[in-house]
């Protein structure tokens, strides 16, 4: 077990692995470097975008990270261009990384990939309607849910704003995925970002199923958007209400250096939750479940 710098013990349900391949790859697909920086620079609290060149070991990197920090695990987004690596650096340092595998349904092989995810002992699949232009309920996607029940993959969606340009937000609603989550009731699904903005619809989905988690990751600076004033211990709040402490899953969304793990988010969202834990009594059992447990439950996975 291994104790973070705030005294318990921390697993991170949600990040991205990027290395120069994943910015080769963004170049190559025409994106333009110039937006991408600044939509960072606005959109996000990073500031700058480090571009990586191809001596990064994002492996070490990241190890580097969660021994400075003490957390005992991270879960990450895997596309294809870094799975290779991804895989390496699974094996150098085991125990501590849960990969979950980038799927566009659109692509011929999504459902070999997460095949392949399974059997490459993932913890996961990603899905990103609002960017790949698809609901999630659509019966395209059936193979997928079958084949990630069949690997025990849980699957991640992201709903709501996003930091991607092009993304269609007719097809971020967390709804979508009611009718999936009934059709599938042994297979697990986590919405991001607490739904990224579809805050109520993704409180409504905990009384509507019982096989979707919500996942705390990132700013959440989604709540700026909305009509009505929201604090991340409002937030936590509502869902510890709504979702009990089963269902809220600590994540960080890091992704980039020099940022690294961001560690202000793990001290901003577990002082939100010691808050309202004397009167809404909530134990330090809860706090277990949040930071570490459920997404272990989730995943079935062991860390070092
Ligand atoms: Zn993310």
């Amino acid at each position: 077990m291994v104790i973070s710098k705030i005294g318990i013990d921390v697993v991170d349900a949600h990040a991205h692995y990027f290395t120069f391949q994943t910015i080769k790859r963004w170049l190559d697909s025409g994106a333009s470097l110039n937006r991408i920086q600044q939509r960072v620079a606005h959109n996000t609290d990073m500031g700058t975008l480090t571009i990586p060149d191809e001596n990064w070991d994002a492996g070490q990197m990241w190890m580097d990270e969660l021994d400075k920090y003490g957390i005992s695990a991270i879960g990450m987004m895997i596309s294809s261009e870094v799975w290779d690596d991804f895989n390496q650096t699974r094996k150098r340092f085991p125990g501590r990384f849960m990969g979950y595998a980038n799927i566009d349904p659109a692509s011929d092989d999504a459902v070999d990939l997460v095949k392949r995810a399974g059997k490459d002992g993932f913890q996961g699949i990603k899905l990103y309607p609002s960017s790949g232009n698809y609901n999630a309920y659509d019966e395209k996607l059936y193979p997928i849910y079958e084949e990630a029940l069949r690997q025990k993959l849980l699957v991640i969606l992201h709903f709501g704003i996003t930091i991607g340009a092009t993304a269609n937000l007719r097809y971020g609603n967390p709804l979508d995925i009611q009718k999936p989550a009934q059709d599938f009731p042994d297979l697990n699904f986590m919405i991001a970002h607490f739904g990224a903005g579809f805050f109520r619809e993704v409180l409504m989905l905990m009384y509507q199923t019982h096989n979707v988690v919500m996942d705390t990751s990132g700013s959440n600076s989604w709540m700026i958007y909305q009509p009505y004033d929201l604090t991340i211990t409002k937030i936590f709040e509502k869902a510890l209400k709504a979702g009990s402490a089963c269902r809220v899953v600590f994540g960080t969304d890091s992704s980039f250096f020099p940022r690294g793990f961001r560690y202000n988010i793990l001290e901003e969202q577990y002082n939100a939750v010691r808050s309202i834990c004397p009167q809404l009594c909530y134990s330090d059992n809860d706090i277990n479940l949040i930071f570490r447990e459920n997404i272990l439950r989730l995943t079935g996975f062991k860390p070092k």
